[in-house]
């Protein structure tokens, strides 16, 4: 009954966003709405009394003369593109059932591929910081999970040679349904890696489920109970109905970074990750996702390319 709720639900349709956000007034109102709820309030010095600049849409502070457009300060800032595009981006991004790859936005949106690749890891970015700001609560199982080399005939799982190594942490209730996901990666599964994570990810009042990996021994050091499951680790671990889920989502975003994406750059995995966390965590709702991923973007700083373009810090 939940999966086809999720499955059936409702949505945004495209001509209801069209008829909401078709032209740029619309979504120069709505995004003035969403940076501003309670009316305009100076970046600089926090007051209210402004005036518009009409010639170039800046907002002028009255007390320190501060200029600020409806951009500037957000991950939209020095856009040259209309607000349209941004909207149907997000809207693209945000509406998919597997997220849509930057060469299928940049067909969409009728832009270069340089600029869908940039709108479509800035909105990853904003996704990823969101998540990152919300620690997992309850029940957690907690694998160590690896990315690449697979299908290259590599070896497998642990201690495998040019594979990436992201920690897998699944919230669940204490019926055993999945709440909420974080993969994150790691520069390796040392105890400092994990109680460094532990301290960032989860609420101290969690418990984590894992296997016997010595490393997972440090979420206590987060303040968090750690209960260990000692398995034969690789296949015999999937049996355990202690990891069912981890294991099982585990497997979902490999299938869907390989079936959406042509390439997933290797120093950008983590934000592809967060993407598909921050979709699963929101499943439930798939219509806020748009005006709830907007509403964060005008609170996210801006990225620029050089910075985008720059492999990630772990965790
Ligand atoms: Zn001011």
């Amino acid at each position: 009954m939940q999966k086809n709720a999720v499955q059936f639900q409702k949505g945004f349709s495209l001509p209801g966003f069209f008829e909401k956000y078709g032209s740029e007034e619309q979504c120069q109102e709505a995004l003035f709405a969403w940076r501003w709820p309670g009316g305009f309030v100076c970046p600089e010095c926090g007051h209210t009394h402004h005036c518009v600049l009409n010639t170039n849409k800046l907002y002028q502070c009255y007390h320190c003369h501060h200029q600020t457009s409806l951009t500037s300060g957000t991950i939209f800032a020095d856009t040259k593109l209309p607000l349209t595009i941004w909207f149907l981006a997000i809207f693209l991004v945000t509406q998919t059932k597997n997220g849509i790859s930057a060469l299928e936005l940049k067909r969409q949106l009728g832009v270069s591929y340089c600029t869908a690749w940039s709108i479509k890891h800035k909105l990853m970015q904003v996704m990823k910081e969101r998540d990152d700001s919300q620690p997992l609560g309850g029940i957690i199982q907690m694998d160590d999970a690896y990315w690449g080399g697979e299908r290259h005939g590599g070896k497998r799982g642990r201690g495998a040679a040019h594979k990436i190594p992201f920690v897998a942490a699944v919230a669940t209730s204490e019926e055993h349904h999945p709440i909420a996901m974080r993969f994150s990666q790691l520069k390796g599964f040392t105890k400092t890696e994990i109680a460094l994570w532990s301290q960032q990810h989860l609420e101290p009042s969690c418990t984590v489920i894992s296997d016997g990996l010595t490393c997972f021994t440090a979420v206590t050091e987060a303040g968090c109970k750690h209960v260990p499951i000692v398995t034969g680790g690789g296949a015999d671990s999937v049996k355990h109905e202690e990891f069912t889920w981890v294991n099982t989502m585990i497997g979902n975003v490999k299938k869907a970074l390989n079936g959406t994406y042509h390439k997933v750059g290797d120093k950008h995995l983590p934000r592809y990750l967060a993407e598909f966390c921050y979709r699963f965590n929101r499943r439930f709702n798939l219509g806020d996702m748009f005006p709830r991923l907007a509403y964060v973007a005008v609170r996210t700083a801006p990225m620029p390319l050089r910075l985008l373009t720059l492999a990630e810090q772990s965790g």
